[in-house]
């Protein structure tokens, strides 16, 4: 039997034990009470009857009738003259009891019920006067012995031991059975937990019911579920940096072993460079962001925000950019309403707008404008992005938050791209407690909105 189980039974029947202790204890005592009690009052009242009638008739006849009627083994009844000497009795010979009566008459005249005991056995002695006028014509006493209270007591003794002795036979089943339906659970969970802690992430628990033990067992079935899932991403995301970073390392080992030629042309030699520093850039480009989006999931990044004049912030921006759009044959265009002032992070802010505006031109095809818009709306500033490139269908947009996630994985990385912008986007709106929207159109382009709290009036 497991230690839980014991510890259980035997606070069970601790409990049962000095329920039944306390409930017989009581219960006896009341019965026993009640017992003497009604023996007494009986006593009384038969003392108080033979007197009334020999209050009528107080002769010879009347006192021997009584003595007759009275002659029981259990009970017996005397008449004392008023100076205690004995007039009749329902037994027959002298006895120990005579004289204990006798004492009792003389020396306690006013007491009306004593108990006294002869020979082991326990007596209850009642007696009444004899008034007829003001005279006193003598006493009555009756006396019982409690032999049969005794043994009824006794046998109801036995009766609450033996009652006893079977509730705490059924408790200690009941115990048992109670004490495994709550331990047999607990030891799934312990296994179950100890199969988790050696990384056997798929087991589950079986659940069953409503209670606070179905509660654990989901609890830990949802702990499964995370480890589960945590594994597996996390297997995924490894799977992904080595795949991301093994593109550049080829080329870069590819492009430098061709120009360890000591015979390659000048012009090859130019053209190999530029690729190298291009992929070069791109690994680096890569290491950035996974720095920033493991810090971002860690919450190592703090924003510092400052109030901002948005015109400005974005004048600066699309002015950075400018001689990129020229390159691309893609025009920049920046349109806002009125001033607008924010409570930003600028470098955060900085980082936000360039990989929005880094996919626009990428995903421009080198055609059609890019509009940067902001504008105050009830209680939020939203800043726009938009172009007139590829855009993207409703499947496609599903998932452009995931990590790694590229719409076509050949087209992407051709243009330079990573899957990673988006996530770290996302990232830092939730930190500025903002939030993104993306709409977009396949061939017609894809607009970013980007909504901040304003809090500044
Ligand atoms: P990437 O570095 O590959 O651009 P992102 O996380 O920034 O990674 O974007 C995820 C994917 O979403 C991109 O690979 C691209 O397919 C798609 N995408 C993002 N912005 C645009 C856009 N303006 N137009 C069309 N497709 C886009």
């Amino acid at each position: 039997m497991h230690r839980i189980t014991i510890k259980w039974l035997f606070t069970i029947l601790g409990i049962m034990i000095l329920g039944l202790v306390l409930l017989g204890t009581v219960s006896y005592q009341v019965i026993t009470t009640h017992y003497q009690s009604y023996t007494k009052f009986n006593l009384i009242n038969q003392a108080v009857s033979f007197t009334e009638i020999l209050k009528v008739d107080f002769d010879r006849k009347t006192l021997q009738h009584i003595a007759e009627i009275e002659a029981k083994p259990s009970s017996t009844v005397f008449v004392f003259s008023p100076q205690g000497d004995l007039l009749t009795s329902s037994q027959t010979s002298y006895s120990p009891l005579l004289s204990i009566a006798q004492n009792w008459v003389r020396q306690h005249p006013n007491q009306k019920v004593i108990e006294s005991e002869l020979e082991g056995t326990r007596l209850i002695l009642a007696k009444n006067p004899i008034h007829r006028g003001k005279s006193l014509l003598g006493t009555v006493v009756v006396v019982t012995d409690l032999t049969w209270v005794d043994n009824t007591l006794q046998s109801l003794q036995g009766m609450l031991l033996l009652a006893g002795l079977g509730a705490l036979l059924v408790a200690s089943g009941l115990g048992l059975l109670l004490s495994r339906s709550v331990v047999r659970p607990i030891l799934d969970v312990i296994q179950t937990i100890g199969h988790l802690a050696k990384g056997n992430y798929e087991v589950r628990m079986y659940e069953e019911g409503k209670d606070e033990l179905a509660l654990l067992t989901q609890q830990v079935n949802q702990l499964a579920e995370s480890l589960s899932y945590y594994q597996s991403s996390r297997r995924e995301f490894l799977s992904h940096v080595a795949h991301e970073l093994r593109t550049p390392i080829t080329y870069l080992k590819g492009y430098a072993s061709l120009l360890q030629n000591p015979q390659i042309q000048h012009d090859r030699a130019q053209k190999l460079t530029t690729i190298i520093v291009d992929q070069s850039n791109r690994l680096d480009q890569l290491v950035n962001d996974l720095m920033t989006l493991s810090r971002l999931d860690e919450g190592q990044i703090k924003l510092k925000k400052v109030k901002v004049s948005l015109r400005q912030l974005l004048e600066k921006i699309t002015e950075e950019m400018k001689p990129r759009a020229e390159q691309l044959g893609v025009k920049l265009d920046l349109s806002i309403s009125s001033p607008l002032y924010l409570s930003i992070d600028i470098q955060r802010f900085h980082q936000i707008m360039m990989n929005l505006i880094d996919n626009a031109f990428r995903y421009s095809n080198g055609k059609g404008t890019i509009t940067i818009h902001a504008q105050k709306k009830l209680k939020e500033i939203i800043v726009q992005v938009k172009d007139e490139g590829i855009g993207m269908t409703q499947k496609e947009l599903d998932r452009i938050w995931e990590r790694f996630y590229r719409v076509e994985k050949s087209r992407s990385r051709h243009t330079g791209g990573s899957g990673l912008g988006l996530s770290i986007v996302k990232h830092l709106m939730k930190l500025h407690k903002g939030r993104i929207e993306v709409k977009s159109t396949p061939n017609e382009g894809t607009t970013f909105r980007l909504y901040f709290p304003n809090h500044i009036r």
